[in-house]
């Protein structure tokens, strides 16, 4: 391939390398970095329609319906059907009765609203309402990243980018690449590496995400997020229980995490409160890794200020494993539509 635009995606997670798989047919360098644990690698895989927010609902939905159609990115993401359980607060029922109707016009028979008394709000305690989807599952956003690289065409370049400029990359080594749009896909990196070259982003900030995996899982046949608690949770394949909370570490750098412990101390408390007893035992492991926050959340191509043709592909705040599969999508329309102008 020698004609057409040069493209470089620095970043070789979920998002990264997903758009790169998009762009099939141009010529696209793909910037791994050295081999780390990022999001994707961490991810807890949950993928669903509902968010509560109707922007993150249509987004979500979006990367849902095209996985669902596509017997091809199911098998790359092993996709397994589990179901799952969305618990919120009293007063959100118009909500979750508004979201489970935008999620039915795509997924006919996979959402609905239920109230108590019902059997499966039995392990969550009494709450006020809940959404239920049929077709939400689990994926390995790191099994989807490999196969979306190795069929994207890309050359994947596993230097890391030191920098980048408006029209290239510059290499730890000073060596400099032209490029006629660079798209920065580095996830929890991408804060830091726009503020050293140069390009700060105040929109763009890190958080730490930690969950707990304990040795069984008991009543939790589902993944479940409560609302109401912050809890959230989902069994493996080999039986043991994946349980978090939110925490509140920002602006961390994703090079040097540590366990947040008083967060995991927390989990085995409102597991128990809203569990039972049977979850207090001690963690098996606790994940740790960091995601990219945007202030306007959702993973999209943004322009970069200042950049001239360079962009981000970031900002899915804690939740991109269920948007990238479409947002990819738009992202790459977005770019040749750009680069074409
Ligand atoms: C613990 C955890 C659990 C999660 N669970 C879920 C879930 O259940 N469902 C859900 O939808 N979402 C979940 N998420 C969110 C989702 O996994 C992330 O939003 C998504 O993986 C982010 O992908 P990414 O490609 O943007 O970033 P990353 O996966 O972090 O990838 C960024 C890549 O850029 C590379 N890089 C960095 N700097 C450079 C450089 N200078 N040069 C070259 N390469 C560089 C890194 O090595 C890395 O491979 C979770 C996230 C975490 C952390």
């Amino acid at each position: 391939m020698t004609d057409g635009p040069r493209v470089a995606v620095v970043g070789g997670g979920i998002a990264g390398a997903l758009l790169a798989w998009r762009l099939s047919g141009h010529r696209v360098d793909v910037y791994t970095g050295p081999v780390r644990s990022d999001a994707t690698a961490a991810s807890g895989g949950l993928v669903r329609a509902f968010e509560a927010d109707e922007a993150a609902c249509r987004d979500a939905l979006a990367s849902l319906t095209e996985l669902l159609g596509d017997a091809r990115l199911r098998e790359w993401a092993q996709y397994r059907e589990s179901g799952s359980l969305y618990r919120l607060p009293a007063g959100d029922g118009e909500t979750a009765a508004a979201r489970v109707a935008l999620i039915e016009q795509a997924l006919p028979g996979s959402a609905e609203v239920i109230e108590p008394p019902h059997p499966l709000l039995a392990a969550l305690g009494e709450p006020a309402v809940a959404v239920v989807e049929r077709q939400a599952g689990n994926i390995s956003p790191h099994a989807l990243r490999n196969a979306a690289l190795a069929h994207s065409g890309a050359t994947v370049c596993p230097e890391p980018v030191a920098a980048v400029v408006a029209d290239g990359v510059i290499l730890a080594d000073g060596q400099g690449r032209d490029y006629d749009a660079v798209v920065v896909s580095a996830g929890a990196w991408t804060p830091k590496l726009l503020a050293a070259s140069g390009l700060p982003d105040p929109a763009l900030r890190t958080k730490q995400i930690q969950y707990s995996v304990f040795p069984r899982a008991g009543s939790v046949d589902r993944p479940f997020v409560d609302d109401i608690t912050g809890l959230y949770g989902r069994t493996f394949a080999d039986g043991t229980l994946l349980l978090g909370l939110p925490g509140q570490r920002w602006d961390v750098d994703p090079s040097a995490l540590t366990v947040d412990a008083p967060l995991a101390t927390r989990v085995r408390q409102v597991a128990a409160d809203v569990l039972g007893d049977r979850h207090t035992g001690a963690p098996d492991r606790i994940v740790v890794a960091a995601d990219c926050y945007h202030g306007d959340p959702g993973l999209r191509l943004r322009p970069v200020p200042g950049g001239g043709s360079l962009f981000t592909f970031t900002g899915g705040s804690g939740g991109a494993a269920k948007t990238a599969v479409a947002a990819s999508r738009t992202a790459a329309s977005a770019l040749l539509t750009r680069i074409d102008a």
